[in-house]
């Protein structure tokens, strides 16, 4: 008997290369504790009767995985949480799903997430709200708010979501977990159902940054079928796990520590400083003067995305569809009843902002300000090797506490839509807790393709701190 719950996806794999533990056996163990816990969390929106295990190999081979609910497994139901989506089952396999498969780890189910993506705490979800095993009052963080809650929970040791403004950083520094946006390109976007094109990026959530390391490598490459994504050499990411952080130099801009952030989130970020500082990476202070301007630039660029690429979904070619005697009628009432309500306020908007007398004064504009803010960037990389922020300005809220006020929920996105415009790396790791013992999350941004510079500073980070091993006491240990 092995207490599987606790272990890193690298070490399962090896007790399975070892046969220690038996592939199939936990396979099923993990399926059978998502399904017992569910009732809980909700975070899956189904779990497979049978994990579809890869042929290949690889250092996770036999390690469970959940995909977010947009990625699609061929022959599996593919929802995005929204009821347009009803009874559709995914013809391919995603280009990320066809690599897990090669790799050897065991696809266990699809996970929750709101409609489409939209939205940052995983309430706007056709099949309900996530919870968060923290505390199950509160928000999981959104959009990809199953996969993190799965992960902090260790129904499984490691999960895909998807990040257009902050999907997988948000819900990972809200659950206490590792989420990286790897680089706009870096990871093919091939069967991920599109939100915001220019934006879109998969991405890992593990508990620790080893295990992040290994499904880069397993997730990451060049992919004729993605035509935006990077012919870029891909290194082994695992080479850099142990290189430490001294002579790093660590930038803190200084706008992401203004007013309105919470104070035991700043105290938690200080403290990141400090054992940053201690193991020899210096901290400089750097601007990013443009940020006040992300959210409201990234709301426009990605609703007009968004308007233009849910156009697919007229009640013909996918899912649902509600019969009418005209056309005409048959788009109106299937997208009428089959979209939920952000879904159609995020294509109101976008549809306002690319049509014709408005395109220039919003849609234009704000691609000029995603210029200034990528600018910003590059102007801070020249005087640092990465950056410090604090993930989110607040712990997870409570379920309810927003759903009523979207610019309110928008603004969670404050301090990490910033990359997506910028198409630069990012990740969050949980950095502390508060009184209330909610994790809170630090997020480091890297260079564009510089993935390394992250893992190499979050794994020095977790080889002096133990913050990444708590779990939330509800979802301890179980054997297999
Ligand atoms: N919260 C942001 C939004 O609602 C980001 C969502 C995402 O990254 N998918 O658009």
């Amino acid at each position: 008997m092995k207490e599987f719950t606790e272990m890193s996806g690298v070490k399962l794999a090896r007790l399975i290369a070892e046969h220690e533990l038996d592939e199939v056996q936990v396979g099923t163990a993990s399926a059978a504790r998502s399904r017992a816990m569910d009732a809980d969390l909700n975070c899956f929106i189904s779990v497979y009767p049978q994990p579809i295990k890869g042929e290949g190999d690889s250092a996770l081979r036999g390690v469970p995985v959940a995909l977010k609910d947009n990625i699609s497994v061929r022959g599996k139901p593919l929802t995005c949480a929204s009821k347009i989506l009803s009874g559709y089952t995914a013809p391919y396999d995603a280009t990320v799903t066809v690599r897990l498969k090669q790799a050897g780890l065991q696809i266990i189910g699809s996970t929750n997430m709101d409609e489409f993506a939209f939205g940052s705490s995983t309430e706007n979800s056709c099949y309900g709200p996530t919870a968060n095993p923290w505390d199950t009052g509160r928000v999981p963080g959104g959009s990809s708010g199953g996969s993190a809650a799965a992960v902090a929970a260790r129904l499984v040791p490691c999960a895909l979501g998807s990040d257009t403004g902050g999907s997988i950083r948000q819900p990972a520094a809200l659950c206490g977990v590792v989420g990286m946006k790897p680089t706009y390109g870096r990871v093919s976007r091939y069967g991920l159902v599109a939100f915001g094109s220019s934006l879109d990026q998969i991405g890992p959530f593990t508990t620790n940054f080893e295990d992040c390391a290994h499904l880069l490598n397993v997730l990451c490459g060049a992919d004729p079928r993605d035509s935006t994504c990077a012919s870029v050499a891909v290194p082994d990411f695992t080479a850099v796990l142990n290189s430490g952080v001294k002579g790093l130099t660590i930038g803190i801009p200084r706008e992401y520590y203004a007013d309105g952030l919470d104070s035991q989130v700043r105290a938690a970020l200080e403290e990141v400083q400090e054992v940053f500082a201690a193991q020899g990476a210096r901290c400089v202070p750097v601007s990013l003067p443009h940020t006040r301007y992300a959210v409201a630039a990234y709301y426009i660029i990605a609703s007009s995305e968004a308007s233009s690429n849910l156009q697919r979904f007229d009640g013909i070619r996918y899912g649902r569809r509600v019969p009418r005697d005209s056309l005409g009628e048959v788009y109106g009432y299937s997208r009428g009843s089959g979209f939920g309500a952000e879904s159609k306020r995020r294509i109101f908007l976008g549809t306002y902002c690319l049509s014709s007398g408005y395109y220039d004064a919003y849609y234009i504009r704000a691609l000029k300000v995603r210029t200034l803010i990528r600018r910003d960037f590059e102007q801070a990389f020249t005087q640092a090797d990465v950056l410090l922020t604090p993930t989110t300005p607040a712990p997870a809220f409570l379920r309810g506490e927003k759903t009523g006020d979207p610019l309110q929920m928008y603004l969670s996105d404050v301090f990490t839509s910033s990359a997506n415009l910028a198409g630069v790396p990012a990740v969050s790791f949980p950095c502390g807790y508060t009184r209330e013992g909610l994790p809170v999350g630090a997020q480091l941004i890297g260079r564009a393709f510089d993935e390394e510079t992250l893992i190499r500073a979050g794994n020095a980070y977790q080889q002096h701190t133990a913050f990444h091993a708590r779990i939330p006491e509800k979802y301890g240990p179980e054997s297999v």
